[in-house]
Order: structure tokens, then sequence, then C-alpha cells
């Protein structure tokens, strides 16, 4: 798939017709990955047969005329290249999910229950697309509906484009194995972070995109609650933008915490239903990737 509309680099052969520019593109039939994966345009690879370190950094050749190392033709498509894998990477979107973008999404619908979707998707783009004129206005979304509704997908979606279109930190947790379970981790003696309690909140309450996948889903408790409000008030104060799934409405949360989790909520996102039972499975046919 040709990215030229997704991101701004234009590191390739500027008349090529493939990758129209940018010297990378989205190879998506890929074996044993159902995400896709990041290939060198052919305007690219087919200049740079001399490059001694094909694949691996700095992509330099020796100039004989000059008698000095110089970039090969391939260098800064493949340093862009590197650096959007290793965003999507640290972001921690899951496999299935990394490289999926809002315009390869199935938006025919077919039945009523399928209109959250669409609304969510047209939310998403906004936020994606406006993102810089946007600036402190931005809004968070809070996603919410059953298993298969297209909400962990709509998330991650944001994510990858705000990597490939401004190269931006984000990162895809689930609420209970990745943050609370993580945190409980830190209190354990024998555990690899022993006593990094705040490093790890720190990272989650500083990167400038989080997605907090099955929020809520989490056993209730003082200690669980309290570990939510803090981070979700601390995005909140840092004006970060926090992207939510979860099984239960916003106004489910009026009763928990104090209701204090509910209000950061109410002003941090926008609140939309997918209430399609299946999203996934009804439109799998249909979705190009
Ligand atoms: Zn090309
Ligand atoms: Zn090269």
């Amino acid at each position: 798939m040709n990215l030229k509309n997704l991101t701004p680099i234009r590191a390739g052969s500027p008349g090529c017709r493939i990758c129209e520019g940018v010297g990378f593109l989205l190879e998506e039939n890929v074996q044993n990955s159902s995400s896709g994966v990041l290939v060198l345009c052919s305007c690219m690879s087919e200049a740079c047969r001399s490059c001694p370190s094909r694949g691996r950094a700095p992509f330099m050749i020796y100039d004989e005329s000059q008698n000095r190392m110089m970039s090969c033709v391939c260098h800064d498509a493949r340093e862009e290249m590197n650096r959007i894998e290793s965003l999507v990477k640290k972001a921690g979107i899951p496999a299935k999910y990394r490289y999926r973008t809002l315009d390869r999404m199935d938006l025919n619908i077919t039945t009523t229950s399928e209109q959250g979707f669409f609304v969510a998707h047209d939310w998403a783009n906004h936020l994606v697309s406006e993102w810089e004129r946007l600036g402190s206005l931005r809004q968070g979304l809070y996603l919410w509906g059953n298993t298969g509704s297209g909400k962990t997908l709509l998330a991650c979606a944001i994510l990858n484009e705000l990597i490939l279109r401004y190269g931006l930190e984000c990162k895809y947790a689930k609420i209970n194995r990745d943050f609370l379970s993580t945190i409980r981790d830190t209190y354990q003696k024998d555990s690899q972070i022993h006593g990094m309690e705040q490093t790890i909140k720190k990272q989650f309450m500083e990167v400038e995109v989080l997605v907090l996948d099955d929020f809520g889903a989490n056993k209730e408790s003082d200690w669980a609650n309290s570990q939510l409000y803090d981070l979700i008030d601390s995005r909140y104060e840092e004006e970060k933008v926090t992207v939510l799934t979860s099984n239960i409405s916003l106004s489910d949360w009026k009763d928990k915490a104090e209701g204090r989790i509910f209000s950061r909520l109410m002003e941090m996102t926008k609140e939309i239903h997918l209430d399609c039972s299946d999203y996934r499975l009804t439109h799998a046919v249909h979705t190009k990737s």
C-alpha cells in the first residue's frame, strides 16, 4: 500500500509511480504477519545495489572519486522506515493491529447498529488529521461496546496514524495486564522491576498519546481506582490525549471512585457507543486487510 497520504516523508525517488516519492511501502500480504510490514520501494532498492550494509545502519557507501564515505541513496528512506518501525514497536501495539489505518476500514454501514462505528471512525479521523491545528483543544475518546465492536481496532489505528503522520510517541496498554499488574509487580522483591513504580507510572503519565484498552475490566478496589484516577488526572493536567476502550459506559463510572474518574473523563474524552454486535465478523470479508 502506498503511504503517500499517511506520511509527509519523501525520501524516495520523486517521480516513482509506486511509492510516489515516499521511498517505502506497506506490504500487506506477508506470511506470518497479519498487519503487514514496511518494505523499501524498488526505486530505492534498485539504486542501492552498491550499499555494503544493505538493511543495516548507517547505510553509507565509499565514494572513490571523493575518497570518503557518503550516504547511500537508500539512506533517508531506510532511516525513516526504522524510525517508524521502532515507534510502532515501542508503542506496544498488538501484532494484529500494527499498521492498521483508518482509511483501510470498511465503512459500508449495513445496519443501524453499526452507526456507532461510523461516528467513532469520524472522530478518530478528525483527531489524527487535525492534530496539529487542534493543539490544546485535542480531545481523547471513550469508546465503549461489546467485544468485537471494533473499538480496539479504532484505538490502535489512531496510534498508527499518529506515528506515521507525525512521528509521535504512543503507547498501547491493556489496563489490567500492562498497567495495574505491572505496578503490583514493582512491589514484589523478586521482580525485575522491583521498586520501579514511579518510573513506570511516569511512562504512562508522560507519553504523548495513550490507549487504555479494557478500561474498567479490572477487579475493582480502592487501590485500583486510585491508581486509575492518578493516571487519568495527571494526563488531564498535562493535556495529554488518552483513548479508552471499555465494556461499560462512562456513566457507569459515576458510582465508582466517588465519581472522580467519571468527571475527569467527561472533560477529557468524547464518549461514543459502538453497539455493533460483531464488526470483526461482519466486515472481515470486506476489509482490504
Ligand atoms: Zn518508489
Ligand atoms: Zn543503500
